[in-house]
Order: C-alpha cells, then structure tokens, then sequence
C-alpha cells in the first residue's frame, strides 16, 4: 500500500520533470545550448526528418522528435508534437 502522502509526492514529481522537459525544448529550440544534467553535454533536438536522411540505419531510426544528448541519459521524446 502506498501512503497518500507519498503519492501526492510522486505526482507532484512528475508535474514538476513534465514542467522542465517542456522548458528545456523550449530552449533547445530556440537555439539555446542546455546541458545535460548528468552529463554536461549539450543537448540537441532530433527530429524524425534528420533521422531520415541517414541512409538505411534502421537500427537507430526513431519516428518521433525528441531531445537527446550525445551519451543519451537525456532521452526525451516529444510524442505530444
Ligand atoms: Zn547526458
């Protein structure tokens, strides 16, 4: 069973990353350089039309946009665009 109080803190955890993941593409799109929080690489914005171009890499061709950093422990994916 989980306690009321720790559920209401969850939620409000996970309002609060949405909130910041909505930020950071802000930034990122308005051609902002925002750094990884883990690992302080610039994060940069990947779209589904990039991925296209590189011929015939099936093994990493998302369909969706998304922000990445180079190592990827900064994946997120737009899937509301
Ligand atoms: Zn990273």
């Amino acid at each position: 069973m989980i306690d009321i109080k720790q559920f209401a803190a969850l939620q409000k955890q996970s309002k609060n990353s949405f909130a910041n993941q909505r930020q950071l593409m802000k930034k990122v799109m308005a051609g902002q350089t925002v750094l990884c929080s883990t690992c302080k690489q610039p994060l940069y914005l990947l779209t589904p039309k990039q991925s296209r171009t590189s011929s015939n890499a099936s093994t990493e061709n998302p369909e969706k946009s998304g922000i990445r950093c180079k190592k990827g422990c900064t994946d997120i994916q737009l899937d509301f665009v």
